[in-house]
């Protein structure tokens, strides 16, 4: 994620090997000041629900006294693996609450990891139900760790949703979440299934806020360990289209379109034998040069239209999420649907 403004912080010197952190500020790195655990321990927490409105606090993010201790957080299970970093499942000791903790790779230079901090910091500003919440952030000797809202039915990769009604409310959630985000003018600039997660209430949030994106910026990107750029919009891979002008509201909106009919598809939407993993040389032709896919004619008209309106070449053409909100593939299914597919594997879920 990133504020849609230059990048001050952008290392002058990419190529710098990491170097062994020196001591850093803490109120650079940790402006809500860690609590001495030992406080948090005997107090019970308030019900969630409590009717005492104006007298008891609301346990949020935002609020000092719920930020747990980085030693009160065991390891229970590792979740998965990205190209930034490796996900745990961990429990909040003194409440029994789990958590997600992202676990960012390496040591990374000091002008990189303040410019981490700093996103992270804007995540931790954000609060909508529709992007996972961020409850903290640490910085272990100098190693970065993302304290995040734990999601129970991971991501939607490799997930296929061939029911309308319940794709357009996975869409309606990614859209609000998105419409938000870009209300607030951050752009996400890493939407792909693998960044969409699902809860057992069939709730779907948006994750991963730059981390990967800011290390790309410091590594080679024809390197498969910087992560994919089959989602990205094609001018954003080749700034020679749309003379060099980026958008990134519309980039995301691209990156969207693509992942909803990649929900519908059960593959990667671009060509029959390249996959989202394919490479780097042979997605940037498909993406930059060949026509946008599209919903094949056993879709709906409603959701053929909808993924026309993200997928145009040209980024102008795009709809923006609140103009999709009120698309009627999202307004007229907007009431209960069915299951997502519980296998997490396309081809079992058609
Ligand atoms: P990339 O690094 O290229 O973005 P990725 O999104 O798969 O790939 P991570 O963000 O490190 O990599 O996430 C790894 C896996 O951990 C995800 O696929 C997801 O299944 C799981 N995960 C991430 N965040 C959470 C969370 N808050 N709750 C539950 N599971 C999560
Ligand atoms: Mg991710």
């Amino acid at each position: 994620m990133m504020l849609n403004q230059s990048d001050p912080t952008r290392p002058a010197n990419p190529g710098t090997p990491n170097r062994p952190s020196g001591r850093r500020r803490p109120d650079l790195t940790l402006p809500l000041p860690q609590r001495d655990p030992s406080l948090a321990v005997p107090l019970p927490l308030p019900p969630p629900t409590s009717s005492s409105a104006g007298t008891t606090p609301p346990i949020s993010s935002s609020s000092v006294s719920s930020t747990p201790a980085l030693s009160d957080l065991d390891r229970v299970r590792r979740i998965g693996s990205g190209s930034g970093g490796t996900v745990w499942m961990v429990r909040h000791r003194p409440t029994n609450r789990i958590y997600a903790l992202k676990v960012i790779y390496g040591n990374h230079e000091p002008s990189v990891r303040l410019q981490i901090c700093r996103e992270i910091e804007i995540l931790r500003t954000a609060d909508n139900p529709f992007v996972v919440r961020c409850h903290a952030m640490y910085d272990h000797a100098g190693e970065i760790q993302i304290l995040l809202e734990f999601m129970d039915g991971g991501s939607l990769e490799n997930r296929q949703i061939r029911d309308e009604p319940f794709l357009a409310d996975v869409a309606r959630q990614v859209l609000a979440g998105l419409a938000y985000l870009h209300r607030r003018k951050i752009v996400h600039r890493d939407i792909k299934p693998s960044n969409l997660l699902i809860n057992s209430r069939r709730e779907v949030k948006i994750a991963d806020f730059g981390v990967g994106r800011i290390l790309a910026q410091t590594m080679d990107p024809c390197n498969s360990s910087v992560g994919t750029i089959a989602y990205m919009s094609p001018e954003r891979i080749n700034t020679d289209l749309n003379q060099g002008a980026y958008d990134g509201y519309a980039g995301d909106i691209w990156s969207f379109g693509l992942s909803v009919l990649e929900f519908y598809l059960g593959r990667f939407p671009f060509g029959d034998n390249l996959g989202r993993q394919g490479d780097w040389a042979s997605l940037m032709v498909a993406i930059c040069y060949s026509n946008p896919p599209d919903a094949p004619p056993t879709a709906s008209r409603e959701f053929r239209s909808f993924i026309a309106c993200c997928l145009q070449k040209e980024p102008a053409r795009r709809q923006t999420a609140a103009q999709l909100l009120q698309h009627p593939f999202i307004t007229k299914s907007s009431h209960s649907h069915g299951p997502p597919s519980s296998s997490g594997s396309a081809s079992s879920a058609v």
